[in-house]
């Protein structure tokens, strides 16, 4: 082991502020799970109304885990003192580490990566929670491309034990050893995947959302049915559930960048039943109307 990576695994996370671009779902759980690792958080987004439901959600989720005796007013009072929620990017500015959770599209997620660098310090490391683009691609609209990197939390972050640490071509072995400290100093477990399509997990996960959703559009059987006996050989969620769950724009477009990056590979065409449901805008849980209605 070399000398620096010595000093790496005996400090604690060297990152105490974090900024977090996209306050949508998985932005405000990775922002939940870092203020309660004692992090401070600055929670962005564009979205003024997005910034609020994110602050309420916090209050909601925080008050039932103290009802449920969870944890303790005082401990709820410390994590939402460590989250400002902001509206301008520039109030980013001192972090230690970025983390950006904002719609899957890889030409944004560019211009936004152009933005925080001008913004932030030389010093501090730019990651993506991207589901499935290229890190290295991402990386390349940097002037520093060896500070980026894929930092991947599951949805829901904060209960979700794995996050997948993703490298770009670019990235210094030092930024991967920083950020996988500091992951596991969140009390999660990380596992380094290399930077291709879906990574490991979404990479595994397509063809059990492609052929749920081929069964039901043979006619096999109908959607709770499939969810019901895909529940009973033991997973949490059906695929149909957990489509809804993760969010049909989110999942559509996941699967269409996988099966372009593996150059129409057949094997992860995606679903014209999924391509309808985010045409209607019935994006499953947070829209109130997926494959089951939501009240
Ligand atoms: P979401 O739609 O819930 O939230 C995205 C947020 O980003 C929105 O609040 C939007 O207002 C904001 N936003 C968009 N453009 C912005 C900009 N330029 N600056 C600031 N904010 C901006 O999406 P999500 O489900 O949280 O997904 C975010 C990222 O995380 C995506 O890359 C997705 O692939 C990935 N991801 C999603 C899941 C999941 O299950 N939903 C799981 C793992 C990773």
């Amino acid at each position: 082991m070399t000398d620096q990576k010595s000093k790496i695994k005996n400090q604690k996370s060297p990152i105490t502020k974090v900024g977090i671009i996209g306050a949508g779902t998985m932005g405000s759980g990775i922002a939940q799970v870092a203020a309660t690792a004692g992090c401070k958080v600055k929670l962005f987004d564009l979205n003024l109304d997005q910034l609020r439901t994110a602050e309420d959600s916090l209050e909601n989720i925080l008050s039932r885990l103290v009802e449920k005796g969870r944890i303790e007013q005082v401990e709820k009072k410390r994590i939402q003192e460590n989250i400002s929620f902001v509206p301008q990017m520039e109030s980013l500015h001192d972090s230690d580490l970025t983390i950006e959770a904002i719609v899957e599209n890889l030409e944004v997620k560019k211009e936004v990566f152009t933005q925080i660098e001008h913004l932030v310090s030389d010093d501090c490391i730019i990651a993506s929670n991207t589901s499935s683009l290229s890190i290295t691609s991402i990386a390349a609209s940097l002037k520093k491309p060896e500070r980026c990197i894929g930092i991947h939390f599951f949805n829901p972050a904060p209960l979700m034990k794995l996050v997948e640490i993703i490298p770009a071509v670019q990235t210094d072995e030092k930024i991967t050893d920083v950020c996988v400290s500091t992951i596991k100093s969140w009390r999660k477990t990380t596992a380094v995947a290399k930077d291709t399509p879906g990574f490991i997990v979404n990479r595994v996960a397509r063809p059990f959302y492609s052929e749920a959703l081929r069964m039901y559009e043979e006619g096999m059987a109908d959607i709770p049915m499939l969810d019901k006996v895909v529940r009973q050989m033991g997973f949490r969620m059906g695929p149909f559930e957990l489509m809804d769950f993760i969010g049909h724009d989110v999942n559509y477009v996941v699967t269409e960048s996988v099966f372009g990056a593996f150059y129409y590979d057949p094997r992860y065409k995606p679903s014209l039943t999924q391509k309808r449901l985010v045409e209607a805008g019935w994006l499953g849980r947070k829209s109130g109307r997926g494959f089951y209605k939501f009240e």
